[in-house]
């Protein structure tokens, strides 16, 4: 029955396009699809904090959205869809609202700010309320000690082992050369400790000094290691221009030879000379999936990098083209790239504007359906970072929830001025608490260690 309704709906908003959004702009004229029926063990009332009532919801899973109502009680989610009849403490009304999961990040270099007890409040104005620092080789040299002083931060927080802080402390003032096979033996015990303490992985940058010298094969060691903890290997790339392909196949050799899950960072192809090779590392990524690589990659949603600020005038490195490319590739999804330094400054615009940047733009130009969009913000990679309780409306999971107006949606942030907030993402609910309201901080700090489980 329901399937039948949402079918006749989806052919009734098919004349003007089947995305999340026009579905939700030309809703207010058309039928809303039945909701199923209420489940049954949830036909007696339920009891919780909040309700958020008439929202558009979409779940994170990819799939449609419907019109429905949600339950939080303390920091979990209890009942989404239609249900009886509840005693709650509070409500909103979320009339004409998306609401969604809240964004899952998962490339940053934002741990040492959040550790800090960093204002978040760039964060959270993107919608984005999980983050994974570490990334490019660069982390805490210990990831136990980083969750133990960790205080009351902004947002959620996990991490990767970097590669580099693992290489540091055992070659120490050597650490520019090769390493022998007793260092690299010792860089796998600690990699394993850092795994036990809840990294979701080894990243590296190999673009890099001294994570240059890493050699494939000792990169296999590693990743060895890693996949004893059924972790993921997130790569920067040896080069992301005129040896691309290269880089690339290393990646892929990697996978192959391990068995390791692959993360590609911040996938892109250097300069204009290098734009024609993008299609192919695409088609090579495709391969590498349908061989049997556990493989995903990652974009933000910029055509300029950290290596093009300050050039004058400011040279876009990356072409649109392949960023389009990207972003409608099944096997890449989104992550920012972002850093923040002390107070919460940025020197490039996507730590403030990434995510209200990719919903503007994608549902703008009508690149994917909306749905398609958020699951590659939140269910996409919390499934592939086997965040087992973020990333989707459902009962049980941690209520970490945003709402808003997909057209009132749009970054601020620009090259010139990249510390301006986001704007349109009106409320977020962080592990249940209400942290924007209306458009403004609350000022909780209301995040939680996100630890590989
Ligand atoms: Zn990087």
């Amino acid at each position: 029955m329901k399937n039948i309704t949402r079918r006749h709906f989806l052919l009734g908003a098919a004349s003007l396009a089947i995305t999340g959004i026009y579905i939700l702009s030309d809703a207010k004229n058309l039928a809303y699809p039945i909701l199923e029926k209420p489940d049954s063990q949830l036909l007696k009332p339920i009891d919780c904090d909040l309700i958020i009532e008439n929202a558009y919801i979409i779940d994170g899973s990819g799939n449609s959205g419907f019109i429905g109502s949600l339950a939080i009680k303390g920091d979990e989610i209890v009942a989404v869809g239609s249900f009886p009849k509840s005693r709650f403490a509070e409500k909103f009304d979320a009339k004409g609202m998306v609401v969604c999961p809240g964004f899952i990040d998962i490339h940053t270099h934002t741990e040492n700010y959040i550790h800090s007890g960093g204002n978040p409040v760039m964060i959270l104005a993107q919608g984005v309320t999980t983050q994974i620092g570490g990334n490019c080789g660069t982390s805490p040299f210990s990831t136990k000690e980083y969750f133990a002083s960790l205080g009351d931060i902004g947002v959620n927080i996990g991490l990767l082992s970097g590669y580099k802080s693992i290489r540091y402390l055992v070659m120490g003032g050597q650490r520019s050369g090769i390493a022998s096979p007793r260092q690299v033996s010792q860089m796998q015990k600690k990699l394993a400790e850092e795994l036990s303490a809840g990294a979701f992985g080894l990243s590296v940058g190999l673009e890099y000094y001294p994570q240059n010298f890493a050699t494939t094969d000792e990169l296999i060691e590693l990743c060895k290691v890693v996949k004893d903890y059924n972790g993921l290997y997130a790569t920067h790339l040896r080069s992301e221009s005129d040896d691309l392909l290269e880089a690339f196949e290393e990646a892929v050799t990697i996978g192959q030879k391990t068995s390791v899950q692959v993360q590609y960072s911040h996938t892109k192809a250097s300069f204009v000379r290098n734009w024609e090779k993008y299609p192919r590392v695409l088609d090579m990524l495709s391969q590498a999936k349908s061989s049997g690589v556990d493989i995903t990659a990652d974009t933000y949603y910029y055509t300029f990098s950290g290596w093009d600020i300050g050039t004058q005038p400011l040279r876009h490195s990356i072409s649109e083209e392949n960023i389009e490319l990207a972003i409608i590739h099944d096997l890449v999804f989104f992550g920012s790239d972002s850093g923040l330094k002390s107070g919460g400054r940025a020197t490039h615009p996507r730590a403030y504007g990434n995510y209200p940047r990719i919903i503007k733009g994608i549902t703008g130009q009508k690149i994917m359906p909306l749905e398609k969009a958020i699951y590659k913000m939140t269910g996409y990679p919390a499934q592939r970072f086997k965040i087992a309780n973020r990333g989707l409306l459902k009962p049980k999971m941690k209520a970490d929830i945003i709402a808003f107006y997909p057209e009132k949606v749009k970054d601020l942030a620009t090259f010139e001025n990249p510390n301006l907030l986001s704007e349109g993402i009106s409320e977020v609910w962080l592990n249940g608490k209400w942290v924007i309201k209306n458009g403004q901080y609350t000022g909780l700090m209301a995040g939680e260690p996100v630890l590989r489980s």
